[in-house]
C-alpha cells in the first residue's frame, strides 16, 4: 500500500496530497479519535492509503464534508467508515441533477469506485459543520460550482478552499452560470474576509497568509483580465486543459459583451 503524503499544517489538522492532480484531501481532529474528513481523494489506491493512514494514528471519520460537486471532491470509501457527509444545500442538488455526468467523470478518470458511496452528501443546515471537534464555518458561494462551501477553522486560522486560490490551476468560473465572474468574483471576496494563516486548495500546495492573499490578488488581476475580454499570461497556464479553460472564458466574456 502507497504511503500517502500527509503533512500537519496546523495543530490537528493534516493534508494528504495525492499525485493525480495535486489533490488534497484534508484531516481535522476532533474528540475521542474522531475527525472530520474534507474531499477524500482520489484514486482507489489513495482512499485506501488515506484509511491506512487514520487508522495508524487512530483517527476514525465522523463528518465528512465535500467542498463542491464535482467528481474528484465526492469521493468516498467504505475502509472510512460510514460517518455523515455534508455538502450545501445547492451541491447535493446539483449532485442529484447531474449525477450522471459525475459518474461518467469519476468512471473514467479514477476507475473502481465503489459507486454506491459516491456523491453520497446530506445538505447542511446552518454555517457550520455540526461535529464534535474545532468550529467549521462554512463559506458559501457560486463560485467555480454551484454551492461551493469552503471551511473556515477559526481556532486555527485554517481555510479549506476546494477549488479556488490554487498555485497551479488559473480560476475556473462555472460557466454554465448567467453571470460566471460576477459570482466567481464574489465567492473569492466571500474567502479573502477570513482571517486565514493557512490555505488550503484543493488542487496545488499549501500556503500561510501572505501566500493567500497573494493569490487572492492574483485571481482577481486574471478574473478583471478576463471578464473584461482581455488576454492575460498568468504562470499557472502551463497544462494544455488549463489553456482550453482559458480560451473558453475569455470567449464566454467576448461573447457577452
Ligand atoms: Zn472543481
Amino acid at each position: 500500500m502507497n504511503e500517502p503524503a500527509v503533512r500537519e499544517v496546523a495543530r490537528g489538522v493534516w493534508v494528504a496530497t495525492a499525485r493525480k492532480y495535486t489533490t488534497t484531501t484534508t484531516i481535522v481532529a476532533g474528540s475521542d479519535g474522531g475527525c472530520l474528513l474534507v474531499d477524500p481523494a482520489v484514486s482507489v489506491a489513495d482512499l485506501a492509503a488515506l484509511a491506512g493512514w487514520l487508522g495508524a494514528h487512530a483517527l476514525r471519520p465522523v463528518a465528512g464534508w465535500s467542498t463542491h460537486p464535482h467528481w474528484d471532491h465526492l469521493l468516498w470509501s467504505a475502509a472510512l467508515g460510514d460517518a455523515p457527509r455534508y455538502a450545501t444545500p445547492r451541491a447535493v442538488a446539483a449532485a442529484a441533477r447531474e449525477e450522471a455526468g459525475l459518474i461518467e467523470g469519476v468512471t473514467a478518470s479514477a476507475p473502481g469506485h465503489d459507486l454506491t458511496l459516491f456523491a453520497r452528501v446530506t445538505a447542511l443546515s446552518g454555517r457550520e459543520i455540526d461535529w464534535p471537534g474545532p468550529r467549521a464555518v462554512v463559506l458559501a458561494h457560486d463560485a467555480h460550482a454551484p454551492g461551493h462551501g469552503a471551511v473556515f477553522l477559526p481556532d486555527t486560522g485554517v481555510l479549506i478552499a476546494g477549488d479556488m486560490c490554487s498555485d497551479i490551476e488559473i480560476p475556473l468560473p462555472d460557466l454554465d452560470t448567467a453571470n460566471p465572474f460576477g459570482e466567481y468574483r464574489e465567492g473569492l471576496g466571500l474567502l479573502a474576509e477570513a482571517d486565514a494563516a493557512v490555505l488550503v486548495p484543493g488542487h496545488g500546495h499549501v500556503g500561510d497568509g501572505p501566500e493567500f492573499r497573494r493569490r487572492v490578488a492574483a485571481d482577481l488581476a486574471y478574473l478583471d483580465a478576463v471578464a473584461a475580454g482581455t488576454d492575460i499570461t498568468d504562470e499557472r497556464l502551463t497544462e494544455k486543459w488549463l489553456r482550453i479553460e482559458h480560451a473558453r472564458a475569455l470567449a464566454r466574456a467576448r461573447a457577452a459583451r
